[in-house]
């Protein structure tokens, strides 16, 4: 239920896992090892070596854009996504993977259009979906998926 106390969340800095009171996610915490805030309003660019403790180890819902820097749609939905994370954090992080520079976390999650978004929470994909959309699309779609608690 609502009643967790607190959630892991790695840092988008260091990505060092730290403990976060739930009620404190809105209260601009910083990482507890580089001190960096753990919400900065913009997506974290994810890797093979850091996405795993986003998606999985990670304790806070994460939606990810996979997209490339040759794709137009992807390119022109970029700000509507960095838009999109101001008003969905702390409720969620938001990512992005550049599937030409990652091939192989695309081809883990069989990315086969782009930009895709993937909704994950609790160590899971819970959503996903294909082609650009508009800014209000993005966070309707994200906060319509997310498992109710
Ligand atoms: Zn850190």
């Amino acid at each position: 239920m609502s009643a967790v106390p607190s959630l892991l969340l790695p840092c988008p800095h260091c990505a060092s896992m730290n403990r976060v009171p739930r009620d404190r996610l809105a209260q601009a915490p910083r990482c507890g090892r580089c001190h960096e805030a753990l919400f900065t309003g913009a997506p974290v660019s994810l890797t093979a070596a850091t996405f795993d403790a986003h998606a999985q180890r990670g304790e806070l819902p994460l939606l990810v854009d996979f997209w490339a820097p040759w794709c137009g749609p992807c390119v022109s939905m970029a700000p509507a996504f960095a838009a999109a994370a101001t008003t969905l954090e702390p409720q969620l992080r938001l990512a992005k993977v550049d599937t030409e520079a990652e091939p192989a976390l695309a081809g883990r999650f069989a990315i086969r259009s782009i930009p895709t978004l993937i909704l994950f929470a609790g160590g899971r994909e819970v959503a996903r979906h294909s082609g650009a959309i508009g800014m209000q699309q993005i966070v309707q779609w994200a906060r319509g998926n997310l498992p109710t608690r």
